[in-house]
């Protein structure tokens, strides 16, 4: 018999500005596959979220802090070099809709072309979260609708305080 691939570390990256309950279940099932899954909040230096880097890792950290398999980095280089220098081998996307699927097609070919090591793995968004991203989370915030039953508490309260100043 072949011998038993040991590494069954796996990256889920994205923005997270912020997590969403839809994310939180993309983590939940990867973890119940992988023995250790890293969250990686990716950022662009120049592009300005809504939330701080600082403050979507704290979020993740609070969303997923029943689940001991999970931790949080961040990184503003290439999201399988992070792969590469922690020793993952999997990169975990979430699928909602066909324009996600091609959108994520294309990346995980590029993907494959500069870290051919590293396997992507999709996994189907839920039925109950399929509708639902980041972006549409901050549209509904920002016009004072009620997100809880979208986010998390830490969240839903940030976001009523970060749009009581405007
Ligand atoms: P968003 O598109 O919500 O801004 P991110 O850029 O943070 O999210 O996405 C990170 C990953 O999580 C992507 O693979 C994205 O397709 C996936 N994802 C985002 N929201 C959901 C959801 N509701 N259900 C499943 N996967 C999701």
């Amino acid at each position: 018999m072949d011998d038993i691939n040991l590494n069954n570390h796996a990256v889920y990256a994205g923005s997270f500005d912020p997590i969403t309950i839809g994310h939180r279940d993309i983590i939940r099932r990867a973890a119940s596959m992988f023995d250790f899954v890293t969250v990686v909040v990716g950022h662009h230096p120049t592009k300005k979220g809504l939330f701080s880097v600082d403050e979507r890792v704290e979020f993740i950290k609070n969303a997923v802090a029943d689940i001991p398999s999970v931790d949080v980095l961040t990184t503003d280089g290439l999201i399988v070099d992070l792969c590469n220098k922690i020793g993952a081998r999997f990169l975990i996307r979430g699928l909602r809709s066909e324009s996600d699927f091609a959108y994520e097609m294309q990346m995980a070919a590029v993907n494959r072309e500069i870290a051919p090591n590293i396997e992507t793995v999709f996994l189907l968004a839920s039925r109950d979260t399929m509708f639902l991203s980041s972006s549409v989370v901050r549209e509904l915030a920002s016009m004072r609708h009620c997100v809880d039953d979208l986010v998390t508490p830490m969240v839903a309260d940030a976001l009523i305080k970060r749009y009581a100043h405007e």
